[in-house]
């Protein structure tokens, strides 16, 4: 690298904040390293049957886990193409949740939004009176809204698709799973979908998700949707602990190191930790406000991410500025995301930070800011 080095190479683990991707433990990083095997035969059949083993506690189900070689924005685009064939209600209320409704438009579908502002969060009762109004075939949600650090409620928002038989409810949990309570069987969602490089920490590659038996069907039941991101051909496959194509096998083997991290942590253990983070920073902007520096959680009380806060600047603050004399200090924290950049910082407390390392953060940015 010469003397560009880039952004949280050669600082020590602990430093790296940013809402996606998240630092990646060194143990996790150096399993990327092991030899090639095939990926038709026994032996990527033992190693992704124990990767469904980890793979199911993370997502709370017993249905199997797919396993997609791409971003989670692949996933996205297969949900809304094995999902729906006909009109899809879009709920919008940050960046990720409108790209998703862009998604299923850019895949011919007709799409209506119910859109809220940004830092808002979705009020099942309107989702209810707009799904009355139209026979749609799916509804696109996004859990943990990484633009604006807001969390939607699921299982609320679950229960009113729940009313209309034919109508899927597609979730895009990326900075959710891993971070955030998610209980894919009990809240009923028809799929949900994660990348590796959010919550989980692993390196980017990866994306993973969980199709109910509804989405199977509709799944069986379209035609033209493409082959890469078919669910009958990743289900296939899966029942011989298979992937359609070749996966990018050396993200999983990261993802077995952290698997097993994840199973000794717990996943209910995973959630308190992000949850304790997601208090400490809240409780941190409420006392730099009462140190005179004006800022605020985005997100309103109830609906607020355990795994991102985005906090809303005074005018006397730029964001770019902030960012930078983190950087200047060796900290890596996120801009406001889009039309946020001005105005806002995110400070993703996820993956496999502490509390420790949180409250060291909050140290330096309450120096920058002061
Ligand atoms: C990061 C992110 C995405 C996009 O993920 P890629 O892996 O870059 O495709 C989608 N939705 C949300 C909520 C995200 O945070």
């Amino acid at each position: 690298m010469g003397q560009h080095h880039l952004e949280g190479e050669n600082t020590p683990f602990g430093r790296f904040f940013l809402p996606g991707p998240t630092e990646v433990r060194p143990e996790v990083l150096e399993a990327q390293t092991r030899a090639m095997i095939g990926h038709r035969g026994s032996l990527i059949q033992e190693f992704v049957s124990e990767l469904q083993q980890g793979l199911k506690k993370v997502f709370v189900t017993d249905r199997p886990v797919f396993i997609s070689s791409s971003s989670a924005s692949g996933l996205m685009e297969a949900a809304v193409r094995n999902g729906a064939s006909g009109k899809v209600l879009s709920l919008v209320n940050g960046a990720f949740s409108h790209r998703f409704g862009d998604i299923a438009r850019a895949c011919a579908l007709e799409v209506d939004e119910v859109a809220v502002p940004w830092g808002e969060a979705h009020d099942p009762a309107v989702v209810a009176s707009a799904l009355a109004a139209g026979a749609y075939h799916a509804v696109t949600v996004v859990h943990s809204e990484t633009s604006t650090g807001v969390l939607n409620d699921l299982p609320a928002i679950s229960s009113v698709v729940a009313q209309h038989a034919d109508t899927l409810l597609l979730v895009d949990s990326v900075t959710g799973c891993g971070g955030a309570e998610l209980l894919t069987d009990a809240w009923a969602l028809d799929f949900v979908l994660t990348g590796s490089q959010k919550a989980l920490a692993l390196p980017p590659g990866l994306s993973f998700a969980v199709a109910s038996e509804a989405m199977m069907e509709r799944s069986a039941s379209i035609t033209g949707k493409g082959q890469y991101f078919d669910l009958v051909a990743f289900a296939k496959n899966l029942e011989k602990f298979q992937t359609p194509t070749t996966p990018a096998l050396s993200t999983m083997y990261a993802l077995q190191v952290q698997l097993a991290r994840i199973a000794d942590e717990t996943i209910e253990g995973r959630w308190a930790r992000h949850s304790a983070m997601a208090e400490r920073t809240h409780a941190w902007v409420d006392g730099m406000r009462a140190d005179g520096v004006q800022l605020q959680v985005m997100a309103p009380v109830g609906h607020r991410s355990p795994t991102v806060t985005a906090v809303s600047l005074p005018e006397s603050l730029s964001g770019p500025n902030v960012v930078r004399a983190m950087k200047e200090r060796g900290w890596v924290i996120g801009g406001g995301y889009g039309k946020l950049k001005e105005t806002g910082i995110r400070i993703g407390h996820m993956g496999d930070h502490t509390l420790d390392e949180l409250n060291e953060l909050l140290d330096v940015l309450a120096e920058v800011m002061r």
